[in-house]
């Protein structure tokens, strides 16, 4: 277990990867059986360790918390339940759960525009997750053109990741679980 952190991503990574709720995922999740994450955190000290950056996280408002959380949580987990049909593995609901949250903050901004869910997931998780992928790429994948691909790469960076000029919400989320991190003493340099 980590005592203290050089980052807020690092401590987020492994709060995030910790089953803290074992039993709380939803009922898909309940179906396959988590494998221990690979995180720093391991043990009953890992366990509240990961609590406590999560109280953290909590304070935030929901927006910050989501943008985080799409950022730094696994989008899937994996699974050893070994049934014939799985995978071995099964999309993180909290992450699922995060995304719907952006999803629904970043949808009126893009209002007067064709809807299409699948191409504002890909560019919001792109985003958050420093992900590079071309707009010829991106509009292959989802099926639209690539202009309207960087028309709407245009508002929701500009809204998450901000511009020259503005800071977007996520720099405002990052920068206010790095502050209270750090008052709790789980990020020091
Ligand atoms: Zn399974």
């Amino acid at each position: 277990m980590r005592e203290t952190y050089s980052s807020a991503a690092l401590a987020l990574r492994d709060a995030l990867r910790h089953a803290v709720e074992r039993s709380a995922a939803s009922s898909f999740g309940t179906l396959h059986r988590r494998v221990p994450p690979e995180s720093a955190l391991t043990g009953l000290d890992g366990t509240a360790q990961a609590a406590r950056i999560r109280r953290q996280l909590e304070r935030l408002t929901p927006l910050s918390c989501a943008l985080l959380v799409v950022a730094h949580a696994p989008r899937t987990l994996k699974c050893s339940c070994g049934a014939r049909c799985c995978s071995g593995g099964y999309p993180n609901p909290e992450w699922e759960q995060a995304m719907h949250g952006v999803l629904v903050h970043v949808t009126p901004l893009l209002a007067r525009r064709a809807a299409n869910r699948k191409l504002h997931r890909a560019i919001i998780a792109n985003a958050l997750t420093r992900t590079k992928e071309t707009t010829v790429s991106l509009a292959q994948r989802c099926g639209v053109h690539p202009h309207t691909v960087a028309t709407h790469i245009h508002i929701i960076e500009g809204e998450l990741i901000g511009t020259r000029q503005t800071a977007g919400r996520f720099d405002h989320a990052s920068e206010s679980i790095d502050a209270l991190l750090r008052e709790a003493g789980v990020v020091a340099d």
